[in-house]
């Protein structure tokens, strides 16, 4: 292939959040020490990455497998735990290698105290997060399942607007839906037209390392005539991020493997970027621009 003007970036900014390499870390290092590692869920939602600790060793189970397993070592991921799994890694002489990241962890902490605190007030602990996730099962399980998760304005009709509400974020959530919903929330206490309106008090708990990857995104998106964005497809960060990726720049294509980025490349671009969710590994987006040079013999 002809040599042609071509330069490739990769994002400085992409790649796993400190949480997640935390936990990669944390699991290198008891498979190097020769122990049988058990992964409560996928340590991250990368197929690649999750391939490549398997093959050191690393066993990933889901919560069924999990409550049958005994005399094992099991690694909790970043996103972190109920109480319900401590308690059955105590019934089942589980050891648990707990690799909560520590800002999910102090947020666990945060929710709990609010919790114990508000009862007498008949407080509602409210998450702003989606259904099922598990950052968000660990969470509501601070509150003995009680928090209410909204997702959208559908869901905040589950909020009683007479009672005082204590709002929080899964971490990895959009500030601007969070101040969305913040806002009609206190719309609706205003609304309720009470003598006295239900306090409210709101924690925006999105992690940093998110809320400015979209700022670092859209700057590294416009300095590139073709992005290529590398992310698994189960990840809710990587979604998010890669749409912020696509309107700043509609010349964007995604990717969670090098066999899928088809070349040539469309169009004549001379600067192309790549970057990638806060759960992508460096060392894939390296692997995809080799391909890229390799094929323009750059
Ligand atoms: S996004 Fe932030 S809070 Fe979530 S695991 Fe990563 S560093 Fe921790």
């Amino acid at each position: 292939m002809e040599k042609r003007e071509m330069k490739i970036d990769i994002d400085p900014r992409a790649g796993f959040c400190f949480g997640v390499q935390n936990a990669i870390e944390i699991a290198e290092k008891e498979l190097r020490a020769g122990h049988t590692v058990y992964c409560l869920g996928q340590i991250v939602h990368n197929e690649m990455e999750i391939a490549r600790l398997e093959k050191l060793g690393l066993i990933t189970i889901d919560h069924e497998q999990y409550r049958h397993l005994k005399n094992a070592r099991v690694l909790i991921r970043a996103h972190g735990e109920p109480p319900e799994t401590y308690r059955i890694a105590r019934e089942n002489n589980i050891h648990l290698i707990d690799a909560t990241c520590p800002i999910v962890a102090h947020l666990q902490q945060k929710i709990r105290t609010c919790y114990d605190e508000i009862k007498k007030e008949q407080g509602q602990v409210v998450i702003f997060g989606k259904k099922g996730h598990a950052e968000v099962i660990g969470l509501i399980g601070q509150t003995g399942n009680t928090a209410i998760v909204i997702n959208s304005e559908e869901d905040l009709d589950k909020i009683d607007y007479h009672r005082p509400v204590y709002l929080y974020s899964q971490t990895t959530r959009d500030i601007h839906q969070y101040e969305e919903l913040k806002q009609e929330i206190q719309r609706r206490i205003r609304e309720a037209g009470d003598q006295q309106p239900a306090p409210f008090i709101s924690y925006n708990t999105i992690c940093s390392q998110v809320s400015n990857r979209a700022p670092e995104l859209q700057a590294f998106a416009r300095e590139h005539d073709l992005m290529i964005f590398v992310s698994g497809r189960n990840s809710s960060n990587g979604k998010y991020l890669y749409e912020i990726c696509r309107q700043t720049n509609p010349n964007t294509l995604f990717v969670s493997l090098p066999e899928e980025l088809q070349l040539p490349l469309p169009g004549t671009p001379q600067r192309i970027g790549i970057s990638g969710a806060t759960s992508t590994p460096g060392w894939l987006m390296e692997q995809i621009r080799d391909k890229i040079a390799r094929h323009y013999n750059l």
